[in-house]
């Protein structure tokens, strides 16, 4: 079974010319082969889109939500709209070609294409997951760290992108950089104005007795899959499940913290900003297998 599988998308919007005129809608490709041109605007300006879906033995998790959020990525930054089923035939097929290993991950990228061309890039890449399962268990040390917008900034400055899963994550990679100096796995942003946001790569969820939060959507923040799989898992147990704008100091008085996410899944929060938080093995076990089997 291959290690990584690549397709390449023919035709990634119906709005928009093919590639190959008359080519079948995508094609499997060399993983390690040449594919993207230098003046892709995906690589000189980042301006694309992508996803991530969290495969297990062979099924993809929350597909449908990953699609919609891939459109809903596509109208902020005005790129053409994808063929959501050309997408979905590309991703079940890269899927089937990777084999059924225990946990994998598919990738979608849609940039906005070589400059004048008009034709958007798209591709999807399969690969094995590394081993997750001592990180689900034994939990994460977290920061927070200023994000340097309002809460607001998705309604006053939509400009900003903020709330699309865009390819410009060097900051994403950047706070990673800065945890890691600070002696911390992770990162939790805050609004300039001192709302809790999100991780870099993650949703922010959170216990408070017998209740599951969350910040919620509106706060230039996405709208995360993995969190609204658990909602459902929590909903099922007798949890309340919410949202609520919280400032740093009310999250401290959680009983639990996690940081949810597409292929890392639910990752406790064992330490924030250099103070040890208790981590909730039961529920964070609990959360963890409802996912695996969700896929
Ligand atoms: N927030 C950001 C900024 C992310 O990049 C991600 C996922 O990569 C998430 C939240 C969590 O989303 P999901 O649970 O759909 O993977």
């Amino acid at each position: 079974m291959p290690e990584q599988v690549l397709v390449v998308l023919n035709q990634p919007s119906a709005d928009a010319p093919p590639h190959i005129q008359g080519a079948r809608p995508f094609e499997a490709a060399d993983p390690a082969a040449p594919l993207v041109r230098p003046l892709d605007l995906g690589l000189t300006r980042g301006d694309g889109i992508f996803e991530t879906i969290s495969v297990v033995h062979g099924r993809p998790m929350a597909l449908d939500h990953h699609l919609r959020r891939f459109a809903a990525s596509a109208a902020k930054l005005a790129l053409p709209a994808p063929d959501v089923e050309a997408w979905r035939s590309a991703i079940l097929a890269a899927i089937e070609e990777l084999g059924s290993v225990e946990e994998a991950s598919v990738k979608t990228v849609m940039t906005r294409g070589v400059e004048g061309d008009g034709r958007p890039t798209g591709w999807v890449h399969a690969s094995r997951s590394p081993d997750y399962g001592g990180v689900r268990r034994e939990g994460i040390r977290v920061i927070t760290l200023d994000r340097g917008y309002r809460h607001d900034v998705e309604r006053t400055s939509p400009w900003l992108l903020a709330g699309a899963k865009t390819l410009s994550y060097a900051v994403n990679r950047s706070v990673l950089r800065e945890a890691a100096s600070r002696g911390a796995d992770d990162v939790i942003f805050v609004s300039s104005d001192g709302f809790v946001l999100e991780g870099p790569t993650s949703t922010v969820l959170y216990r408070l007795g017998n209740r599951l939060l969350t910040p919620g959507t509106g706060l230039g923040i996405l709208d995360g899959t993995t969190q609204a799989s658990i909602f459902r898992y929590a909903e099922g147990r007798g949890f309340e499940t919410g949202y609520a704008q919280v400032r740093p100091a009310e999250l401290r008085r959680a009983e639990a913290i996690w940081l949810v996410s597409s292929v890392r899944l639910a990752a406790p929060v064992r330490e924030l900003d250099g103070e040890e938080f208790p981590v909730d093995a039961e529920l964070s076990a609990g959360i963890n297998s409802y996912l695996l089997e969700l896929g």
